[in-house]
């Protein structure tokens, strides 16, 4: 019966409430036209049974039971998430998840399982804001506050924040942390407006011991949702608990957001996640192939797929992990390893799509500049090492950062022939594996290419 009326809830609710609420919640019985709701905390129970008795009362009448009651039972044991996915038809995906074992979340948003410390992977763009991340999951005195994390999309800071969440309430069972994205913090409380809830409200988020709230950048312009979140802040710090804000840009840089809430999230600690380099992005295929292989056992891409992938996609990981994807089950459906020319067919979209739009004589532009030398001088046919070498790292970062081919490229070097220019390429991928800052240098330049 209640795998029949989960469907009719959600649909009654909205995935997203239905997500956060209900999922947690099982039926325990019906008698005497009372449900028997068991709810996993008190908390919970008190909300639904304020917010949604009704929903649940009409789920249940349209799967045919008699219902014209709810009541609430908090079973602290086995929570009530851990029901079989099989007994829900279609369940949503987020929903799905939701049924992960769980903690006592209170009204946190679900947490994604995969988003811990322990599948994140480090590099120079993210080592700070790891660092700063694994600090505040420790728990201990409050040192900074707000952490303040920001970055570009698809760069890690809500894998970040979900991994605290879940390493906070790993070590301290008892603390109440509540992770939700700025828009769900400001729906929530336009809902509490409407149904006039809003010393429930205000009491729900200052008793919690870290509150995070994700792309806070959503509330600028929203004046009203602005106030009461910088009141729960305020509330919050001065009780000396930890909140976690994460934008994507500088608090400063925040179009419509009020000075002094500004002023107040730029108080703690700001760190940002760079945008992946090279290395970072290398590592962290290896560890996603690591885990498809679990997927796909048997599976391997080569290394050199890994490399032209790392090369390729710089926009965002998501990016990049989709692609992973996909070449994995393009793999799993060929029967074999994928090679180099399969995979530019397998993923020529997302490939062209990450394309940079920098052009050749962008790049022969910043290396002239780079190395002081001139224009004319890096395209011309002058042989001495002080403009030979600069200029076969442009050709060099022609060939990866554009999709010229060799004799496009040859002639825009001043007519050169395909073959120097891939003689070129070959060279500085060569230097680059034993000269350490001349690929640094490279690394350098592409970094100021992409920006
Ligand atoms: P953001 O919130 O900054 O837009 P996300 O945290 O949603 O980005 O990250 C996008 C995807 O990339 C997620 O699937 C996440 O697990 C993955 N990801 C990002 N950075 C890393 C990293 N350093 N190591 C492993 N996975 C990462
Ligand atoms: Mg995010």
């Amino acid at each position: 019966l209640w795998a029949g009326a989960r469907p009719e809830l959600e649909a009654l609710v909205g995935t997203n409430n239905y997500v956060t609420w209900l999922a947690p919640l099982s039926l325990r019985a019906i008698e005497g036209g009372a449900a028997d709701i068991s709810c996993p905390t008190r908390f919970l129970s008190d909300w639904v049974s304020r917010h949604y008795s009704r929903p649940i009362i009409d789920a249940l009448s349209r799967q045919g039971a008699a219902v014209e009651r709810v009541s609430f039972t908090v079973a602290t044991g086995r929570p009530a998430t851990a029901i079989p996915a099989a007994a829900s038809p279609a369940p949503s995906a987020q929903a799905a998840r939701a049924r992960a074992p769980q903690r006592d979340d209170e009204m946190s948003a679900p947490l994604d399982a995969r988003y811990t410390f322990d599948n994140f992977v480090v590099g120079k763009p993210n080592e700070l804001a790891h660092a700063a991340a694994r600090r505040v999951a420790e728990g201990g005195p409050v040192t900074f506050n707000p952490l303040f994390l920001y970055g570009g999309v698809g760069l890690g800071k809500t894998h970040l924040m979900h991994a605290i969440a879940c390493e906070r309430r790993a070590r301290d069972p008892e603390a109440r942390v509540l992770y939700l994205s700025a828009e769900q913090f400001m729906y929530r409380f336009v809902q509490a407006l409407r149904e006039r809830t809003v010393m429930d409200f205000k009491e729900m988020f200052r008793t919690v011991d870290l509150l995070m709230v994700d792309d806070v950048q959503f509330i600028a312009g929203k004046e009203s949702t602005q106030e009461e979140f910088f009141h729960t802040f305020n509330a919050l710090v001065d009780q000396g608990k930890q909140i976690i804000i994460s934008a994507d840009r500088a608090p400063g840089e925040i179009k419509d957001l009020e000075d002094r809430i500004k002023s107040r999230l730029s108080c703690g600690l700001i760190v940002d996640l760079h945008p992946t380099d090279y290395e970072l992005r290398l590592s962290i295929l290896q560890s996603k192939t690591d885990q498809f292989r679990q997927t796909y056992p048997g599976l391997q891409l080569g290394q050199g797929v890994l490399e032209f992938l790392a090369h390729r996609i710089t926009s965002n990981v998501r990016v990049l992990e989709g692609a992973l994807q996909r070449l994995f089950a393009f793999a799993s459906l060929m029967g074999r390893e994928i090679d180099l020319d399969m995979t530019q067919e397998c993923l020529a979209d997302i490939l062209r799509a990450s394309d940079r739009k920098v052009s050749v004589e962008e790049i022969q532009r910043k290396v002239a500049e780079h190395y002081n030398i001139r224009l004319s001088d890096l395209v011309g046919p002058k042989r001495v090492r002080t403009l030979a070498r600069p200029r076969q790292i442009a050709m060099y970062l022609a060939k990866q950062m554009t999709s010229r081919s060799l004799p496009e490229i040859g002639r825009r070097f001043g007519g050169r022939d395909h073959t120097t220019i891939m003689h070129g390429v070959r060279k500085i991928e060569e230097l680059c594996a034993e000269d350490h800052g001349l690929a640094e240098d490279v690394q350098l330049l592409r970094r100021a290419l992409e920006a």
